[in-house]
């Protein structure tokens, strides 16, 4: 997913060139506008965290492009392209990376990536089966 403050900033065709310079395939995409409640569903596992809130109204601040993406292994190779969370250290530990190249800070990182198989199915079916804009 390239989140609202990539698309925001128009990153969202360098970050596409990007994922099919890595040899990713991109099967399908579609832009959302998350409401409220689909971001909380989205995030629901940080809850807890103080963060919840900032990131909430971060994630419903502006359209985000989910993608499909397919590559063998594509989960961990998705995680290595995008970096680290924080795109301050992304700068330092992997400045190729996306988050290094248009990220800002530990929020607002541009991009998404599922962090297992069954976190992508879950996410694939939460923007293509089930969320529809109202
Ligand atoms: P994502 O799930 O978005 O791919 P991630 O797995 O690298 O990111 P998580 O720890 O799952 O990171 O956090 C989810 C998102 O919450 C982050 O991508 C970021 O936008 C936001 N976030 C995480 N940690 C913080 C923090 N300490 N302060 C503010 N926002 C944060």
């Amino acid at each position: 997913m390239v989140k609202p403050d990539g698309v925001r900033a128009n990153h969202t065709d360098a970050i596409k060139e990007q994922i099919q310079a890595a040899s990713f395939a991109i099967i399908s995409q579609k832009w959302v506008h998350l409401n409220e409640s689909a971001a909380i569903a989205f995030y629901a596992e940080h809850s807890n965290r103080a963060f919840f809130p900032s990131l909430i109204d971060f994630m419903t601040s502006g359209p985000v492009l989910a993608m499909v993406l397919e590559k063998p292994n594509a989960v961990a190779e998705w995680r290595s392209l995008i970096g680290p969370t924080d795109s301050q250290e992304a700068r330092l530990d992997a400045p190729d990376s996306i988050r290094a190249r248009y990220g800002r800070d530990k929020q607002n990182n541009c991009v998404h990536g599922s962090d297992s198989q069954e976190a992508a199915a879950r996410e694939i079916s939460f923007f293509f089966d089930e969320y529809h804009q109202s």
